[in-house]
């Protein structure tokens, strides 16, 4: 993945240009292979400058019920193909996605916002690694799940920090297991979901196999509440999460939800500082901190808390905060201004419980949602800030004594998705990992994902794992198969045979 050629630089937008306006009239929902008329429509913007990108379908319950229906039709015949057939088409997506790599990468940033920089070094290729490790699971699946058969129908809902990459994570498994899918993206980033059906059909994906419906959180309810669907699979807060899961209670629908997290990030003294200040970088800046596993409470070691606050404010005084085509820039636009405004509720919420704010003085681009690297320090472990996932590049930081009292503070969260222990003497890496109550733990590292390892939380971070054995097992059911052994027939002559 790491040799793909994306082209020149100054026209890297002109495919994504063309192919926007090829789509100039509006997307419609993406039904039984093909584009649909939309009823009801609304915009998506460009975070970045705030102009109209496209009009996109507001998907009804009756697109809903249409798109259930032709994933039902399609389903016997998709896991009819077994296990090798279906992998075929796996290869095939995971291929298609490497080809239009370039055009991926710049629709995303264009419609979330985020460097272009991300999208073409991880959301793109790691979005290509899903369909071709799933391949792998298709093709071994009659081996590895003998007593397991697919699911059935899945509806699946994401949401818009890595559209497509979570678009790989939820649809790989589920197709290379043999489901069939209705995919309902994030209203703020629907165009890598459409721009993926659309290829996927082209490259030979049959009808039904994948549907796209469009909309807010009404179509994501629709989807929900639909009786002709056997599994949801949810990413996004925790207050929808809780809402589908009350929805789904009774009905017999699998369940899997990946919702928020507030990870601490644990610098002990002995960590290699300048290590753990980039790790901070990369676990609060990236994707504008928009990350469910981002690194956003820091809690470092007394004795250095000074040392280390001062190299990281000089840190974040040469992070630059620009356009998201532009190749140099560190953090891109907040998604849409409605977060922007809840990132700035939180941090001034953050000033009035006693943080000190510290912003470094440098340039945000004009017009559209900016807001620059923050960091909020002497925070309160009860605080607002403290406690509530700010879901942007706000870095709360907090003191700690001994590694008891860093185990104590990272815990007292009701998240448990990831976290993030840096320290230069192993052994206590090591034995503070698994007192953290977390679905994944870094050493000296942040931010690592592998399609083989499942991902998932702890307590209310969700339940349910993505990738490797135990994100496949998400989308099967188990099933025991038993026959009775015939009996043995009466002997025809039974007095003969006595005699
Ligand atoms: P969100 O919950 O507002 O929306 C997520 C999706 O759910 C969207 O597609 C939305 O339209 C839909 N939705 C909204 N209301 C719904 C309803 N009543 N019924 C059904 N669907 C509904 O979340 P968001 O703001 O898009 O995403 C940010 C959240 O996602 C953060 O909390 C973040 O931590 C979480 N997230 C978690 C993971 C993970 O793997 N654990 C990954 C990425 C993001």
């Amino acid at each position: 993945f790491d040799t793909m050629d994306y082209g020149p630089a100054p026209e890297a937008d002109t495919e994504a240009r063309a192919w926007l306006k090829s789509h100039a009239d509006g997307f419609g929902n993406f039904i039984a292979g093909r584009f649909t008329e939309a009823a009801g429509r609304f915009d998506t913007v460009e975070p970045a400058t705030g102009k109209v990108l496209a009009s996109i379908a507001q998907g009804s319950a009756a697109d809903i019920d249409a798109a259930v229906a032709a994933a039902r039709k399609a389903q016997g015949r998709w896991a009819g193909l077994g296990g090798p057939g279906r992998a075929r088409h796996l290869y095939a997506l995971a291929r298609m996605v490497q080809r239009h790599a370039r055009l991926f990468a710049v629709i995303e940033a264009l419609d979330n916002g985020k460097p272009i920089r991300e999208t073409r070094d991880l959301d793109v290729p790691l979005a290509a690694r899903h369909f071709y490790h799933h391949a792998g699971w298709a093709q071994l699946q009659e081996r590895e799940f003998p007593d397991h058969v697919p699911v059935g129908v899945v509806g699946q809902i994401i949401p818009w920090n890595f559209p497509l990459l979570m678009l790989a994570w939820k649809v790989a498994p589920a197709l290379a297991l043999g489901n069939t899918v209705v995919l309902k993206p994030a209203e703020f980033t629907p165009l890598t979901a459409l721009l993926f059906a659309e290829l996927a059909a082209q490259a030979g994906l049959p009808p039904g196999v994948l549907n796209v419906v469009t909309g807010d959180g009404a179509t994501g309810a629709a989807l929900v509440e639909h009786a002709g669907v056997d599994k949801i699979a949810f990413t996004g807060s925790t207050e929808v999460g809780r809402l589908i899961r009350e929805k789904t209670a009774g009905t017999g629908k699998s369940l899997t939800l990946e919702l928020g997290g507030k990870s601490p990030f644990i610098v002990f003294d002995d960590a290699d500082l300048d290590g753990a200040v980039e790790g901070v970088v990369d676990a609060i800046w990236f994707n504008q901190g928009q990350v469910c596993c981002a690194g956003s409470r820091l809690l470092v070691q007394e004795g250095i808390a000074d040392a280390f606050h001062a190299r990281l404010k000089r840190r974040m005084a040469s992070l630059r905060v620009g356009h998201p085509l532009d190749k140099a820039i560190d953090m891109g636009a907040i998604v849409a201004p409605v977060q922007l405004e809840r990132i700035r509720r939180l941090v001034e919420t953050g000033v009035k419980e006693g943080a000190q704010k510290y912003q470094p003085d440098i340039p945000l681009p004009k017009g559209g949602s900016f807001y620059p690297p923050t960091l909020l320090s002497g925070v309160h472990s009860a605080s607002t800030v403290a406690t509530e996932e700010i879901f942007g590049p706000v870095l709360v930081s907090m003191t700690f004594r001994t590694p008891d009292e860093a185990v104590a503070l990272a815990n007292n969260t009701r998240y448990g998705l990831a976290a993030s222990v840096w320290s230069e003497t192993i052994g206590l890496a090591l034995d503070i990992a698994p007192k953290l109550q977390a679905g994944v733990v870094w050493v000296n590292a942040t931010n690592l994902f592998d399609a083989g390892v499942g991902f998932g939380g702890y307590r209310e971070s969700g339940f349910g794992r993505e990738g490797g054995r135990e994100g496949a097992y998400e989308y099967l059911k188990p099933k025991a198969w038993a026959a009775r052994r015939p009996r043995p027939a009466p002997s025809p002559l039974p007095q003969l045979a006595a005699a």
